[in-house]
């Protein structure tokens, strides 16, 4: 029996997978190095699968009342002037703007909201961990040793278990060539509800998305670089990387940069993909970004976690057997996490041009692709694929014919 379960990382996976354990009966404690929750980042989309493991967790009215409607993405020039659409209705919820979009940030609070009776740690995070044959000796940077049963890494792209238990990250993480922050601004304009892109020459994007409050927006800036050295803790020394590179463009640029030096829920990563062959070591798996991501331009961050911890915790729940869970969780996701950590045709190249040309060209094609001859061709190509994975209903197992009930050994009630 495995019971006490130490997840590291109170971002997506981490809380999802707290409520899934919990409702099987283990004890999850989270420890976030962050003092609070972490507010903040942008729209992310729930489709598909994901869809139906937020139905499953009972959390779907929740996130309905948070949701936000965005018309579509706007590519505008210097000026501001439109310079190319995707309206949302053209895409059928398949593009850039997907059929349920929330805040990151709501969806993190909905997360901990419905784990409360969960132990959470903040402020703090692993520094060392012993494994044996019983269990984990976790050592703590705030003092202090624990011990648990299992130890799972739901700590993001830069994960801390994974570098303790896996090795180093250079192993594991590849750096597509950009860099991107979120935050959010009083708004410069009225967005009308659409997401609006200013791309300029030397691969920049300076973005507004709509918040809840039309007054605000949620900003983000975005470029393409070769590998760059920062202190990953240094904020304003972060911010002050942004300033030089983006100062002097057009649009809302100066307002954006403004913005940031007062946000509060700044947000700065490298677009970088996780591989990680296996995702356990003994009592020790990965879940979310820490083990499968495919990078901001990939996107399907989100479902990938929900849809982990959704498994990864149904797969221990069945015969509560983490050497058996372990392989068994990753040979359910594999097929599924490959599908969807695939990068749009044509990556960052596309999607940033480095040149004036190369921005018109981006600009022509996709007005053109969104002409009405071209519509039905391009909703066709950006179909999203049904996702490779059948999900088990491990909180209802099924009878089979024979009467041998088949998952877990007893029906676990729903907390809706
Ligand atoms: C503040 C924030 C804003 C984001 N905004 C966006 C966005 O706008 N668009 C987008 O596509 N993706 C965004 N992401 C990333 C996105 O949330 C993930 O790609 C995806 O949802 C997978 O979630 P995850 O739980 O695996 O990782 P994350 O959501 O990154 O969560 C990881 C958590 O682990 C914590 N952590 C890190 N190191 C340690 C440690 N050593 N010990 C304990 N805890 C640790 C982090 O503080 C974080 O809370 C954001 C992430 C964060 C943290």
């Amino acid at each position: 029996m495995s019971e006490n379960v130490l997840i590291s990382g109170a971002g997506i996976a981490g809380p999802a997978l707290a409520y899934w354990l919990r409702r099987y009966g283990f004890t999850p404690t989270v420890v976030e190095t962050a003092p609070a929750p972490r507010p903040g980042g942008q729209t992310v989309d729930i489709r598909g699968v994901a869809r139906e493991v937020v139905e499953r967790m009972g959390l779907m009215h929740q996130i309905r009342d948070r949701q936000l409607h965005e018309k579509g993405l706007e590519y505008v020039s210097a000026s501001g002037r439109r310079a190319a659409a995707f309206p949302a209705e053209l895409m059928d919820g398949a593009g850039p703007v997907a059929e349920i979009e929330i805040l990151r940030g709501d969806l993190s609070e909905v997360l901990l909201e419905a784990t409360t009776d969960v132990e959470y740690l903040y402020g703090d995070s692993i520094t060392a961990l012993v494994q044996d044959d019983r269990g984990v000796q976790v050592s703590f940077r705030r003092g202090g040793e624990r011990r648990f049963d299992l130890v799972v890494g739901a700590d993001g792209v830069h994960s801390k278990v994974r570098s303790l238990a896996f090795g180093a990250e250079t192993q594991y993480v590849r750096n597509l060539g950009g860099y991107g922050c979120y935050f959010t601004i009083r708004t410069p304009e009225s967005l009308d509800h659409w997401m609006k892109i200013y791309t300029a020459p030397g691969g920049r994007w300076v973005g507004l998305r709509p918040d809840h409050d039309p007054q605000y927006a949620r900003a983000f800036l975005s470029f393409r670089s070769p590998e760059l050295t920062y202190d990953r803790r240094d904020v304003a020394q972060q911010k002050a990387l942004l300033e030089q590179r983006f100062a002097g463009l057009g649009w809302h640029t100066r307002q954006v940069l403004d913005g940031m030096h007062e946000a509060d829920d700044f947000y700065f990563d490298s677009s970088s993909q996780v591989v990680v062959p296996e995702w356990s070591q003994g009592r020790v798996v990965l879940v979310g970004d820490a083990g499968y991501c495919g990078s901001p331009l990939a996107g399907h961050g989100t479902a990938l976690s929900l849809v982990g911890a959704y498994v990864l915790a149904g797969e221990l729940a069945t015969d509560r057997n983490h050497r058996t869970a372990f392989p068994q969780y990753q040979q359910v996701m594999q097929a599924y996490v490959e599908q969807r950590m695939e990068l749009p045709p044509g990556g960052l190249k596309m999607a940033m041009p480095m040149t004036a040309a190369g921005i018109w060209l981006r600009n022509t094609s996709t007005r053109l692709m969104t002409s009405r001859p071209f519509r039905g061709a391009l909703a066709k190509a950006a179909a999203v694929k049904p996702d490779a994975i059948d999900l088990r209903d491990y909180a209802h197992p099924t009878q089979e014919a024979d009467g041998v009930t088949t998952g877990l050994t007893q029906s676990i009630p729903s907390r809706e």
